[in-house]
């Protein structure tokens, strides 16, 4: 039997196809070896012991690894920390407690109902309540000026808005008479 098997055994085709198979066998192992060390750093596993036993136990190793690594990047995990954390500040500053007696209030409070204490500030065009640091009304996009400047703007600006919304009105109403009359037309 091996007397006959020799001459296909000893054929150089099959013994390149065996050392090609060796090699990528060779290059894989060692792809493998890396792969684990960068994904057991990503997942803050120790990198060096799991590249270590893929490097002795080969595949056997590495099916190890993938069964105990960490389920998460690290990366992943501090993004999710660092999110939850604004979340959790953005809801303490949004949860509306008043900064010096602790009683709830509305975030759209300027005053503290309970003690009197001056929570935001109003636009001066729109009068809705801003957060005292605010330069510009994010509702009505106003500058917000001087105190000063503010009383004449907002009488000014109030009559001002009041004339163009009569005049708005009457227009409207004029509309809808002309539709109206439109409308009759059409019927007739
Ligand atoms: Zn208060
Ligand atoms: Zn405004």
């Amino acid at each position: 039997m091996e007397g006959l098997l020799d001459p296909v055994l000893q054929d150089p085709r099959l013994i390149l196809g065996q050392q090609l198979c060796g090699l990528f066998m060779f290059v894989f192992w060692l792809a493998l070896v890396f792969w684990t060390w960068r994904d057991a750093t990503k997942r803050g596993a120790m990198a060096w012991f799991w590249s270590l036993v893929v490097l002795i136990f080969n595949i056997a190793g590495w099916a190890i690894y993938m069964v105990v690594r960490p389920p998460e990047y690290v990366d992943d995990v501090r993004e999710r920390q660092l999110e939850i954390k604004s979340r959790e500040a953005a809801l303490s500053r949004d949860s509306g407690r008043c900064p010096s007696c602790f009683r709830p209030v509305e975030p759209d409070y300027v005053v503290c109902p309970n003690c009197m204490r001056t929570l935001r500030k109003e636009c001066v065009e729109c009068g809705r309540a801003l957060d005292m640091k605010w330069t510009i009304c994010p509702y009505c996009k106003t500058r917000q000026g001087t105190p000063q400047a503010e009383g004449t703007g907002i009488a000014g600006r109030a009559t001002a808005s009041r004339g163009q919304a009569s005049s708005r009105s009457a227009s409207s109403k004029k509309g809808g008479a002309s539709a109206k009359a439109a409308e009759g037309e059409g019927t007739v």
